[in-house]
């Protein structure tokens, strides 16, 4: 083992003054002022189409500019990228060198997380950590493989996790020494120009790491290239499968594509359920990150003699919500990424008013692109057509009789990412996780947040291929055959 005794993050609580006080300090000095991003490539003739970025929260915070990389820059990176050639131990050195400077920079991070990505101070906390969990955990893993690397990955990122998925992607490809071209989400290219920068700080060659900002034409023109290896992608179902029909087409059939896509996540409450524990549970999972997490809780289904008073808790609990600003710690709930995508939720919630299926709606300002935390009926989450990636609640009831059936509902979704039971019966517990389809099962907790090392994450069917992020066979995609940790 390279790296004995790895440790999670312990992260920072925020609600110790003394922690606050450290952060708030550090932070304070990147709350005004531009960041800059563009391509990090080996060539020198980098994109110049360039873009503002502002801040979700507060259209008028002008958070940075980004120069975009063209399909020349695309062309020409994955050309002069360069597997690393560097041992093992050596790499993962530096993979922990760059966790250290991720934390020794917290300052400059949170204020862009919280700037460009509309992040509150607890998802802030939990981005890093799980950034450098990701890099100290595959550091420690890329001593037990056996197989080689590939050569040249693509990373497509999304804008949700702008630090945490993008570093976890990279890490991995990294650690079992491939080159890496890595494309974040459009909307998040200034902390991932800041990842790269640390990255590369730390020692990784920028032959092997290579950063293109841009859209999605950016990221077709990679997964185009003969010479690329393999892709590593985290984003919707639709474009996961686009990539899959742009590897073949263009000679690379063979070539992995690691996705983690989307779901339609549900969570089953029986009647012996803790009501508070419940109402607390379903809160974090449906309403926090505003719902913008693949795992999030979209449909709950509560059985009828419990309902009234749980979804009475539940508004209740959505009321104490606070909805606003990111940079204020006690905000609990924050903008939507863009107004492209709150409109989408905000005509979504309006064609269910219309229906007359709102169930309860919290408060939130009405500048910047804030969504009231809401909660909307449905009969059963097969009247969902498709993921909703905001706060938005649906619950269904079902009686006693109709556990099975609320199974078969949730399994013929096809999705199957996260999964949620409350119950204190025993036996009911094994006989539903035995039969839902899901690649994170969570029993009387929430259902987000899963910990790199203990809690690998990854979808079945619709929602991804695997294998699990954070967990022991996820490098084993990285490498060619013969890649399978070595055994303990
Ligand atoms: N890993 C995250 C969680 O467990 C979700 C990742 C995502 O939204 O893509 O909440």
């Amino acid at each position: 083992d390279i790296f004995p005794g790895r440790r999670n993050s312990q992260g920072w609580d925020w609600t110790d003054p003394r922690d606050m006080d450290e952060i708030n300090t550090a932070r304070n000095n990147f709350r005004e002022g531009q960041s800059k991003a563009a391509p990090l490539i080996v060539s020198t003739k980098a994109g110049t189409d360039q873009r503002n970025i502002h801040a979700p929260a507060a259209p008028e915070d002008h958070v940075g500019t980004v120069h975009l990389a063209s399909a020349e820059d695309a062309v020409a990176a994955v050309k002069a990228a360069l597997p690393w050639s560097a041992p093992a131990p050596d790499r993962a050195a530096v993979l922990l060198k760059a966790a250290d400077l991720y934390e020794a920079n917290i300052g400059q991070i949170f204020a862009l997380l919280a700037r460009e990505a509309g992040k509150t101070m607890p998802d802030c906390i939990g981005e890093v950590r799980e950034a450098v969990d990701f890099l100290r955990y595959y550091a420690g893993e890329a001593g037990k493989l056996t197989g080689e690397a590939r050569g040249r990955f693509v990373c497509i990122s999304p804008w949700n996790f702008p630090l945490a998925i993008f570093t976890g992607q990279i890490a991995a490809a990294l650690a079992a020494g491939n080159a890496v071209l890595a494309k974040p989400a459009e909307q998040t290219p200034l902390i991932a120009h800041l990842a790269t920068s640390l990255l590369h700080e730390a020692g990784v060659p920028q032959e092997v790491l290579q950063l293109l900002p841009g859209g999605g034409d950016v990221g077709a023109e990679l997964t185009a290239q003969q010479l690329v290896d393999g892709v590593c992608f985290t984003g919707s179902t639709a474009t996961a499968m686009r990539i899959h029909q742009s590897l073949a087409q263009h000679g690379n059939a063979a070539a992995p594509l690691v996705a983690e896509t989307g779901g339609l996540n549900a969570m089953i409450v029986d009647s012996t359920a803790l009501p508070e524990q419940v109402t607390r549970d379903i809160v974090a999972s449906a309403f926090q990150s505003a719902g913008q997490r693949c795992s999030a809780l979209r449909c709950v289904y509560v059985q009828e003699d419990v309902a009234e008073g749980l979804i009475e808790m539940v508004r209740g609990a959505m009321d104490a919500l606070q909805v606003g600003d990111p940079w204020d710690v006690s905000t609990d709930v924050g903008p939507i990424i863009d107004a492209a995508a709150r409109e989408k939720i905000a005509g979504y919630i309006e064609a269910a008013r219309a229906e007359g299926r709102v169930l309860h709606e919290g408060q939130a300002p009405s500048n910047g692109t804030f969504i009231a935390p809401t909660m909307l009926r449905v009969d059963g989450i097969a009247q969902m057509k498709e993921e909703i990636f905001g706060p938005v609640l649906h619950v269904a009831t079902f009686k006693a009789h109709q556990l099975d059936d609320v199974i078969d509902q949730i399994n013929a979704t096809g999705y199957g990412l996260t999964f949620g039971l409350h119950s204190r019966i025993d036996d009911r517990v094994q006989s539903v996780v035995d039969r839902v389809h899901a690649g994170n099962v969570y029993v009387n907790r929430n259902q987000i947040g899963a910990v790199v090392g203990s809690q690998p994450f990854g979808g079945e069917g619709l929602s991804g291929t695997g294998p699990k992020a954070g967990g022991p066979l996820y490098l084993t995609k990285f490498t060619r055959s013969n890649g399978a940790p070595a055994l303990p």
